[in-house]
C-alpha cells in the first residue's frame, strides 16, 4: 500500500466578489481534485486545535499525525533543524524577516521578496553589528532568516508579520518578560539597514527597501516521535520551505531537495513530482507541499492565488494519481490544505478545510463532485485523520482549550 498526501498550502478562502461570489478554490480549474472528490469522500477537517495559531507549523503536524498541542515549541526552531542548524537545550530560535516598514505600518512581510543574495549581505552586516556573546544571525532564503539566542526570551508574545499587512505595527510589537530586549533588537537593525548600499539599489529601482527585522515564532528545540513509530510507514516529505522540510527531519523522514523548489508560482512542479515519485519506489509515504497559494493569499491577489490552485491540480495532483494508478499498486491518495489564507485578511484563519481521501486502484474516473469550503458542510467537522485506516476521527479536543502556543 502507497499513502500519498497533497497539499496546497493555504488553498481554504471566502467568497471573492470578484470571482462572482466563489473562492479562489471554487474559481479554479481543478478536474483533477473534482474527480478524486467524486471517487473518493470529502469532509471539513479543523487543522487548528483551540488555542494554537493557525500557523503552516501547527496544521502540517496535524496533518502528518502530529497533536500540535504536545509536541510544538515554535516555527523557528523548526525551520531550524529544516536549515540545518544545531540547537543547543538552552538555545532560543526566532524567525527573523525582513520586512518593509513604512510610517508605522507593516508594508511587506517579504521586503518585496528581496533576493537572497541581498538579503545574505544584509544579514550578515546585521549580524557584524548587532551579535553579541551566544546570539547569531543565521541567512536563509529571500526574507526568511533565523537568530538563535542563548538563554533568549520565551516568555513573550510575538505576532508574525504577514498577519499585519498594512496594519500599525507598534500594537504588534512583542510584549512580555523580557519583550524590550527584542524590541531593542529590532530598532537597533533599522539603523544598520537604513543608507545600507543595498537598500539604496532598491530604492533606485523601485523595489521597498529591507527597513528593519521582524523576530517572532521563537522557541526552544523540539523533537517528535518518528514518522515510522507512529504510523509504521517509512516516507518523505517534498517540499521548498524549511518550516515544512524541518518538520520532515524532526520526524525522521527522508527530505530531498528539488532543485528549482522556490515556494511560489515558479516552482519546478515536475521537478517535485518526479521526485515525489522516485521516494515512492523504495518507500511507503509522501507528502508533497506546494507553497504558491498561500504566498498568493498572503499577497492579496485573488487571480494569482486561483492560478497557483489550478496548476496545483494540473501539474501535482494529476501527474501523481496517474502515476499511483499505472503503478497498479493499492493506494490511499489525500489531497488536503492546511489552513485557509483569504486574500481578504491577507493572513491565516482557522476555520475548518475541506479533505479528500481516496482509495485505489480506480481505474478511469469521469464523475466530478465539489471540493471547496463548503462541500460536506452537514457534517460536522472533525479533528484529523488516521492516515492508516483512512478514518476521519472526531476526537473531543474541548479540553485543549486552555493551552496556549
Ligand atoms: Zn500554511
Amino acid at each position: 500500500m502507497k499513502y500519498v498526501i497533497l497539499l496546497g498550502d493555504g488553498m481554504g478562502d471566502y467568497p471573492v466578489e470578484e470571482l462572482g461570489g466563489r473562492t479562489p478554490l471554487q474559481a479554479a480549474e481543478t478536474p483533477h481534485i473534482r474527480r478524486i472528490a467524486a471517487a473518493g469522500r470529502v469532509q471539513q477537517i479543523k487543522t487548528v486545535p483551540p488555542g494554537l495559531p493557525p500557523g503552516s507549523d501547527v496544521c502540517n503536524l496535524g496533518l502528518l499525525g502530529y497533536d500540535a498541542s504536545k509536541n510544538y515549541t515554535g516555527r523557528a526552531p523548526i525551520e531550524a533543524v529544516g536549515a540545518g542548524i544545531q540547537m543547543n537545550p538552552d538555545d532560543v530560535a526566532f524567525r527573523c524577516n525582513l520586512v518593509t516598514v513604512n510610517d508605522g505600518r507593516m508594508k511587506d512581510y517579504s521586503a518585496g521578496h528581496i533576493t537572497t543574495d541581498e538579503a545574505t549581505e544584509l544579514i550578515s552586516d546585521l549580524g557584524r553589528e548587532l551579535e553579541t556573546e551566544g546570539l547569531t544571525f543565521h541567512a536563509g532564503i529571500s526574507y526568511r532568516h533565523l537568530v538563535i539566542w542563548r538563554d533568549g526570551p520565551t516568555d513573550i508574545r510575538t505576532q508574525p508579520p504577514h498577519d499585519i499587512s498594512d496594519e500599525p505595527v507598534e500594537p504588534h510589537l512583542p510584549e512580555g518578560y523580557r519583550s524590550e530586549e527584542v524590541r531593542m533588537l529590532m530598532d537597533r537593525s533599522r539603523k544598520v539597514l537604513n543608507e545600507h548600499p543595498v537598500n539604496k539599489e532598491r530604492i533606485k529601482a523601485g523595489k521597498d527597501p529591507a527597513t528593519q527585522i521582524w523576530l517572532w515564532g521563537q522557541g526552544r528545540a523540539m523533537t517528535l516521535t518518528p514518522f515510522s513509530e507512529l504510523h509504521g510507514l517509512s516516507g518523505g516529505i517534498v517540499t521548498a520551505v524549511d518550516l515544512v522540510r524541518g518538520i520532515g527531519v524532526l520526524a525522521g523522514l527522508s527530505t530531498p531537495v528539488v532543485p528549482h523548489a522556490t515556494g511560489f508560482i515558479d516552482t519546478n512542479y515536475e521537478g517535485k513530482v518526479q521526485t515525489s515519485v522516485e521516494l515512492l519506489k523504495e518507500r511507503d509515504f509522501v507528502y508533497v507541499h506546494v507553497e504558491a497559494p498561500d504566498e498568493c493569499g498572503h499577497m492579496g491577489d485573488f487571480e494569482l492565488k486561483t492560478r497557483a490552485i489550478s496548476d496545483f491540480d494540473e501539474k501535482i495532483v494529476g501527474p501523481m494519481w496517474r502515476a499511483l494508478e499505472e503503478s497498479g499498486e493499492p493506494y490511499r491518495l489525500v489531497i488536503a490544505t492546511d489552513h485557509r489564507t483569504p486574500v481578504s485578511v491577507r493572513g491565516h484563519t482557522p476555520e475548518p478545510v475541506p479533505i479528500a481521501i481516496l482509495e485505489g486502484p480506480v481505474g478511469e474516473v469521469t464523475e466530478e463532485a465539489d471540493f471547496d469550503e463548503f462541500s460536506s458542510l452537514g457534517d460536522n467537522p472533525v479533528y484529523s485523520f488516521d492516515l492508516i485506516s483512512g478514518v476521519l476521527k472526531s476526537d473531543d479536543r474541548t479540553s485543549m482549550g486552555q493551552i496556549q502556543a
